[in-house]
């Protein structure tokens, strides 16, 4: 098995070949066919590449190699953002009736999914505390189809202890479906547990430089196929170009997230100790409640961390305004470094009720960038310093 640094610049090599250095991009809506043969065994051939880019196409396909074998599994498919990956296949996997298990923190649009959309479809859901594995089991009925995992989670930094999970769905033939964003294939392979399917906002660490918006799901071809004809229906397509992208920014991904994991770590060991923190949530910490577990799932800790102020909302929110180099702003995974106040951002779409529940009103989200670590660990903690001065 080569290395994944080997992966990430080889696994697609078979797909589309050409003498190009630098594969091609296939900037076009549809693919004419030779005969009348050819032409029907291109329009039925799942997650295919030279029929109509809706149905698949060589720069999707490129990328969908070079996830599955960093992932572990049989295949992959690309979408046109995270969220479209997740809407399609819970589409494809469920149908009213059907009841969903889901984790009470988790990234905000799958927590949509799971309060609105699906009951809407009369499908039933049910939110659980995911650092309790037993949580799981008693939220499990007769018609669980599905259980969403997100490890570790937006923006709380909570474990979910992947074997439990799957030896309990497996045992009551439940598919199980992992957010695998935050720690990417690099610091964790949900598949090598036994998760069914893997997903991604490729938009964050895949992709790593916030320019394109897309989606991934990894999983075995039999699992695949129907999300791959619901995606027909949907139409999320990721837009050639976009495809060319992710897959640039994907060669880098195992050089970027070495930096991501030592400048999340060490903003977390600094701030820490800080005495304007009341709380560092970042896996990596020994003092994290689940740090155990998750030294047992994965090979590093990612790059974001949730950083509590002694002073709330508004020392928080004074915080984001003092910092040199993170901006503000609510993605993650790129280059730079972001930071978001959840509080302040979920403001407008929470009743006080569900924001105090959702997140604590000092709680900043930062997601370090591949900068140097000395440089953003002495601009957050002048941050820190100057918020501490002025309360
Ligand atoms: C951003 C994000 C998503 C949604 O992905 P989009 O590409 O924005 O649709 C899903 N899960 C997590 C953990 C995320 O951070």
């Amino acid at each position: 098995m080569p290395g994944k640094s080997t992966v990430t610049v080889h696994a697609d090599r078979h797909v589309h070949p050409s003498r190009a250095v630098a594969p091609p991009i296939h900037q076009t809506a549809a693919f004419s066919a030779e005969d009348g043969e050819t032409f029907a065994r291109a329009a039925t051939e799942a997650r295919g590449q030279d029929f109509y880019t809706r149905f698949g196409n060589p720069n999707h396909a490129q990328v969908a190699a070079v996830v599955a074998e960093l992932e572990g599994t049989e295949a992959a498919m690309v979408t046109a953002s995270g969220m479209a990956a997740l809407t399609t296949a819970v589409l494809a996997l469920v149908s009213a009736g059907d009841h969903v298990i889901g984790q009470r923190s988790t990234y905000g649009g799958t927590a949509s999914v799971l309060l609105n959309l699906l009951p809407r479809l009369g499908v039933t859901t049910t939110l659980v505390d995911q650092t309790d594995p037993e949580a799981f089991e008693r939220a499990l009925t007769s018609r669980t189809r599905l259980i969403l995992v997100e490890t570790p989670s937006n923006p709380l930094l909570q474990i979910t202890d992947l074997r439990a999970v799957v030896e309990l769905a497996h045992a009551h033939e439940v598919v199980t479906m992992a957010d695998n964003t935050f720690a990417t294939p690099l610091n964790q392979r949900p598949a090598e547990f036994g998760v069914d399917l893997v997903w991604h906002s490729a938009t964050k660490y895949l992709n790593g430089h916030s320019d394109v918006s897309a989606g991934v799901i990894a999983g075995p071809a039999a699992l695949l196929d129907p999300i791959w004809d619901t995606s027909l229906l949907t139409g999320a397509t990721l837009g050639p170009i976009d495809a060319w992208l992710l897959l640039r920014g994907m060669r880098t991904l195992p050089l970027r997230i070495p930096r991501h994991n030592a400048n999340g770590q060490a903003l977390a060991e600094a701030l820490h100790e800080h005495p304007a923190v009341s709380r560092v949530h970042y896996p990596g910490l020994a003092s994290h409640p689940q740090h155990k577990l998750a030294a047992d799932q994965m090979s590093g800790y990612g790059g974001v961390l949730g950083v509590e102020f002694t002073g709330g909302f508004a020392m928080a929110d004074a915080f984001l305004g003092a910092l040199r180099y993170p901006r503000r702003s609510a993605s993650l995974g790129g280059v730079e470094s972001l930071a978001v106040h959840p509080a302040s951002m979920w403001r407008g779409m929470l009743s006080e009720d569900q924001l105090a529940e959702a997140v604590p009103p000092g709680l900043v989200r930062l997601a370090a960038g591949t900068e140097d670590t000395a440089d953003l660990v002495a601009d957050a903690l002048a941050a820190a310093d100057a918020v501490r001065g002025a309360a």
